[in-house]
C-alpha cells in the first residue's frame, strides 16, 4: 500500500489557478492569514462559512483528478481521496 501523500504540488502556476481567494467562503481571517490553495497546503485554523465552495469548478481539481471540496475544512487532498475512476 502506497503511503499517504498530497497530491497537489504547491508551484506557482498551481498557485495562480486557486479560486479560493474569490470563493464565498472565503473570508478575512484566512486573508490575513495568507491562506489559500487549501487543497495543497492544507486546512485553516479560521472559522469557515461554508457559503459555497469553487473547487469543483477550479483546473487543478479537474488536472489532479480530486473529488472533493471544502479543502479550507477537510485538508489537503491526499493520493487516499483522489479519483480512481477513468474521466
Ligand atoms: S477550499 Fe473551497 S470553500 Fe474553502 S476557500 Fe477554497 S474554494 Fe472556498
Ligand atoms: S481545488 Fe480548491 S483549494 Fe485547490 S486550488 Fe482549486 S480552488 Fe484552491
Amino acid at each position: 500500500m502506497a503511503e499517504e501523500s498530497t497530491v497537489v504540488p504547491d508551484t506557482e502556476e498551481n498557485t495562480e489557478k486557486c479560486r479560493c481567494p474569490d470563493c464565498p467562503a472565503y473570508n478575512e481571517c484566512m486573508e490575513n492569514e495568507g491562506e489559500f490553495f487549501f487543497c495543497s497546503r492544507g486546512n485553516t485554523g479560521c472559522k469557515i462559512d461554508k457559503r459555497g465552495c469553487l473547487c469543483l469548478h477550479c483546473p487543478n481539481e479537474i488536472e489532479y483528478r480530486l473529488n472533493s471540496f471544502y479543502y479550507c475544512e477537510k485538508g489537503a487532498a491526499t493520493n487516499k481521496n483522489v479519483a480512481t475512476k477513468i474521466l
